[in-house]
């Protein structure tokens, strides 16, 4: 079969026109186990991770076993089943999820699989979907309503990262932040939108994306660098720390200069700045600030002014990751603002498939624009070319369509 096979340790992937096809529990190239399935794959998304993986960074080169194939994002037709799979027949159209886990683990038996200890992710540990076949437990594999297209299967993987970043943090009727309008950020906002956030901020230091973010329904989409003139934090807004402005005087404290009860021992002195889009966010926030922060970047910057931005007491739900630890203000960005943070990891199986396939159905998904390139799966160097460039968003490689 034809795949895209991670050969050497070195920037890139290789082709590879003749790949035996995926050995399971058989040992034989091809034939299924008793409770696997064999895929023919129409459709693969390129991900973010697959850059990674192509560009051979640290991570990477620390994670990934030379020779495996690549891709986690698909949609496909069930090609054959083992003796003992009851939920799939050949024929069937399917996307699946890429976390295999043998469901043992305490996590997997309390109702998180997604962060079972003994994950393995196609395409990352285990040969994946950039192939003209793949194949997966019974347990992984996604029917498709016959209503969502091969090009919407085929991005349910990222698609989940958004679905469940927005419903975990709980966005409706409240305003929202998302920072990094990459294409999990930007499908977050159309998530948050469909889910009945009031408001949708977005930020990004890429123009386009900027505007794909406005174009999805983000109510204002901000570079932070062109909008990051920092203002002063007017001096009552300091007293009560992160800037907050209040719309009351703050009391005298008691017995003359010492802090109120309860203020921030660390506030910004007065005077100190925040940067002009947060600035704006908190005048059209009541001066609260944003109820929920979507953080999609993993950029430490980001991360900082999304936390600035986010009210007391509003809640973070954190998804990017950061290439190295940050350098991050806990005392003031999250014990003193009572925040709730919440570390998103995965999608919930099947909560989050369930809920993708209620929101994909509704109609109310804007996905046409984040898909910007559909390539035969021959033009994979392209592909990663585009991502790199920034002039693709989302790339969709056709490979048995
Ligand atoms: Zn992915």
């Amino acid at each position: 079969m034809r795949a895209l096979v991670k050969a050497r340790a070195d920037v890139g992937l290789d082709f590879d026109a003749d790949r035996p096809p995926p050995t399971g529990s058989t040992g034989t190239p091809g034939e299924p186990g008793p409770r696997e399935v064999l895929i023919k794959v129409r459709k693969a998304g390129v991900c973010g991770t697959d850059r990674h993986i192509w560009e051979w960074d640290a991570w990477a080169s620390s994670r990934i076993p030379v020779g495996i194939v690549t891709g986690h994002e698909f949609a496909g037709v069930v090609e054959k089943v083992g003796a003992a799979v009851t939920r799939v027949s050949p024929g069937q159209r399917v996307s699946g999820e890429g976390h295999i886990t043998d469901f043992l683990d305490y996590n997997s038996r309390t109702g998180n699989a997604h962060i079972a200890s003994d994950t393995r992710i196609i395409g990352v540990d285990r040969d994946g979907c950039f192939a003209d076949y793949l194949l997966l437990p019974e347990e992984n594999v996604w029917p498709l309503h016959p209503d969502i297209p091969d090009r919407y299967g085929a991005i349910m993987d990222p698609l989940g990262n958004a679905v469940h970043t927005v419903m975990s943090a709980g966005v409706s009727a409240k305003t929202v932040l998302v920072t990094g309008a990459g294409i999990i950020g930007l499908m977050a906002i159309t998530v948050a939108k469909a889910a009945g956030a009031a408001r949708v901020y977005a930020t990004d230091t890429n123009p386009h994306r900027l505007e794909l973010a406005r174009k999805l329904g983000a109510f204002r989409a901000f570079n932070p660098i062109e909008h990051g003139n920092a203002v002063p934090i007017p001096t009552h807004w300091a007293q009560s720390g992160e800037g907050r402005p209040r719309s009351f005087p703050l009391p005298p404290p008691p017995g003359g200069t010492a802090p109120s009860e309860g203020a921030p021992k660390s506030s910004p002195p007065v005077g100190a700045e925040v940067p002009a889009w947060i600035d704006q966010i908190r005048s059209e926030t009541r001066g609260d600030g944003v109820d929920v922060l979507l953080e999609m970047s993993g950029a430490p910057p980001a991360i900082d002014q999304g936390f600035q931005a986010l009210r007391m007491g509003g809640t973070a739900a954190l998804l990017g990751i950061p290439a190295s630890p940050p350098n991050f203000d806990l005392t003031n960005h999250v014990i003193f603002k009572g925040a709730t943070v919440l570390g998103i990891n995965g999608r919930r199986m099947w909560e989050t498939w369930y809920q993708m396939e209620n929101l994909l159905l509704s109609g109310r998904l804007e996905l046409d624009d984040i898909i910007t390139h559909e390539l035969p799966l021959e033009d994979y160097a392209r592909a990663f070319e585009l991502m790199q460039s920034g002039e693709g968003i989302k790339i969709v490689l056709g490979v048995n369509e």
